[in-house]
C-alpha cells in the first residue's frame, strides 16, 4: 500500500520522539510532532559529551544530531509549546490539542534558551515584563512563548506516545540535603556544570571540587519508595561523569557508594574494571549527610571489612537520579486509553513487542515505556515505528 496522505502523530520531542519522526519520514510518512515545551530534545539534549582521549559512547551526540535531522525535514511538522486535549477515536484518530501551560522553573532574566544551537526559536520569552525593563538583555529572533502553541483538531493515522520520563525528585531524600546543602547536586546537575565548565565546580563558591562523592541508586531499586526497578542509566552515566572529571583534573578523588554496580552497555565489563583503578568503590549507602565548614559536607557510613562507623568528609556529593514514570503518564493513559503498569510506565503488548499497545493504531517510544538510556531509546523508538508501518499496510 502507498504512504501518500499517512499520517502519524508523534507526542514527546525528545530522543524517542525525534528518532520515531525521523524514522517515519523516511517512509515518506507525513508526521505531526508534538512537544509541549518550547524546545525539542528532552533531557538528553542537555548532557555533556562524556570523552576523555576516547568516545565514552554516552550518546549525547547522537541526540543534537537527530534533532537537526527532523528540523531540516519538510516531512514533519514541529508543534512546539503545544499539548493534547482530547481524542475522538472513530474511523481516523482525530486529536484535539492545545497550546501548553508550560512554565520554566526558573527564568531570570525573563527569556530561556534552548539548549542545542539547532532549537527553532533558540530564545523564547517568558516573562514580558522583565524584558520590558531591560530590552537590551532580550536577543534577537526570542520568540514569545504566548504566541506559540498550536490549538486545533487533527486527523492520523496513528498516534506514538514518546513523553518520557522525569528524574527523581532528590528532595524526597530528605536526609541527602539536596536543596539544603549547595554542594549536594544530582546526576542531572552535574551533566550541566561539566557542560558549562572545564573542570567540576562546586555550586556554593565556583572552587575546583577535589574530592567527591557519589552515592548510587537515589530514587531506584528502594523499598521504601516503592521504585524497585533498576533505572539502568545511573552507573553509566555516574562512571562515565567520574572518569571525565579524572581526566580533566588527575588529583580528583572520586568514591562510589553503591549496592551493586549494573553491567550495562558496550564494553562495559573492561570499562568497569578501568575504573576501579581510578576510583575507590565502596559497598554500602550512607544514609546521613552533615553539613560542615565551608560548605563541605560530612557522610556517615559503615566500613565493609570491619562493620564500624566511619564520618568522612567531601568538597561535592553527586546524586545519582534515576528514571521515574513522565508526569503526564496517568493524564496520557487515560485520554488515548492505554494502561499503565503497575510502576507507572507505559504497558505495551508483552516484552517482546514492547512497542505496541492494546489500544488499535498507539504505539510507544523510549521511556515512556520503563527505563532506557538513549541508545536504547533509539532502537525502541525505531521499534516502534516499523510497528506503526505495518499497522498502516505500508511494506
Ligand atoms: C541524570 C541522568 C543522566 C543521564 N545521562 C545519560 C547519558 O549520559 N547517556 C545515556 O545514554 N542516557 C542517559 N540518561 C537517560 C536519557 O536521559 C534517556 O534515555 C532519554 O532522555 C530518553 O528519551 P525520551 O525521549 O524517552 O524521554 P525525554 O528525554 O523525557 O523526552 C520526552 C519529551 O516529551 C515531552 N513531553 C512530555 N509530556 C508531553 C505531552 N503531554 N505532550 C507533548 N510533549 C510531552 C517532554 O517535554 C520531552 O521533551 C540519563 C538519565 C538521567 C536521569
Amino acid at each position: 500500500m502507498s504512504t501518500k496522505n499517512k499520517k502519524v502523530m508523534v507526542i514527546g520531542g525528545g530522543i524517542a520522539g525525534l528518532t520515531a519522526a525521523w524514522e517515519l519520514s523516511r517512509f515518506n510518512i507525513d508526521v505531526e510532532l508534538i512537544e509541549k515545551t518550547p524546545f525539542l530534545g528532552g533531557y538528553a539534549i542537555r548532557y555533556c559529551c562524556k570523552a576523555t582521549d576516547e568516545c565514552r559512547q554516552c550518546g549525547a551526540c547522537t541526540v543534537e544530531a537527530m534533532l537537526k535531522n527532523v528540523v531540516n525535514e519538510p516531512k514533519i511538522r514541529v508543534h512546539l509549546a503545544t499539548d493534547v486535549e482530547k481524542i475522538n477515536n472513530s474511523g481516523r484518530l482525530s486529536v484535539d490539542l492545545k497550546k501548553s501551560s508550560y512554565k520554566p522553573d526558573s527564568a531570570t532574566e525573563g527569556v530561556i534558551r534552548g539548549y542545542s544551537k539547532n532549537n527553532s526559536p533558540l530564545h523564547v520569552i517568558v516573562d514580558k515584563e522583565k524584558c520590558e525593563e531591560n530590552p537590551d538583555a532580550v536577543p534577537e529572533g526570542a520568540v514569545e512563548l504566548d504566541t506559540m502553541g498550536f490549538s486545533g483538531k487533527l486527523d492520523v493515522d496513528a498516534v506514538i506516545l514518546a513523553s518520557g520520563f522525569k528524574p527523581f525528585d532528590a528532595e524526597q531524600k530528605g536526609t541527602y540535603g539536596y536543596e539544603k546543602f549547595p554542594n549536594v547536586v544530582t546526576g542531572m546537575d552535574l551533566e550541566l556544570i561539566i557542560r558549562e565548565n572545564a573542570t567540576v565546580v562546586r555550586p556554593s563558591d565556583g572552587k575546583t571540587a577535589q574530592k567527591i562523592a557519589f552515592i548510587q541508586c537515589v530514587g531506584s531499586r528502594d523499598e521504601s519508595l516503592g521504585n524497585l526497578w533498576c533505572s539502568q542509566v545511573c552507573c553509566p552515566y555516574a562512571l562515565r561523569m567520574a572518569e571525565r572529571i579524572k581526566h580533566k583534573n588527575a588529583d580528583a578523588e572520586i568514591t562510589v557508594f553503591y549496592m551493586d554496580i549494573q553491567n550495562v552497555g558496550k564494553d562495559y565489563a573492561g570499562f568497569y574494571e578501568k575504573c576501579k583503578t581510578e576510583f575507590r568503590f565502596v559497598r554500602n549507602i550512607p544514609v546521613d549527610v552533615f553539613p560542615m565548614e565551608n560548605d563541605s559536607l560530612s557522610m556517615r557510613y559503615m566500613n565493609e571489612e570491619d562493620g564500624l562507623c566511619i564520618n568522612e568528609e567531601f568538597d561535592l556529593l553527586v546524586l545519582s537520579v534515576g528514571i521515574m514514570p513522565g508526569p503526564d503518564n496517568s493524564n496520557l493513559s487515560d485520554l488515548f486509553d492505554v494502561v499503565l503498569n503497575e510502576d507507572g510506565f507505559f504497558a505495551g503488548i508483552d516484552k517482546l513487542n514492547s512497542t505496541s499497545t492494546l489500544k488499535d493504531g498507539i504505539f510507544l517510544a523510549g521511556t515512556v515505556a520503563g527505563p532506557k538510556d538513549i541508545a536504547a531509546s533509539m532502537a525502541h523508538a525505531g521499534q516502534a515505528a516499523s510497528e506503526v508501518i505495518k499497522h498502516l499496510g505500508v511494506s
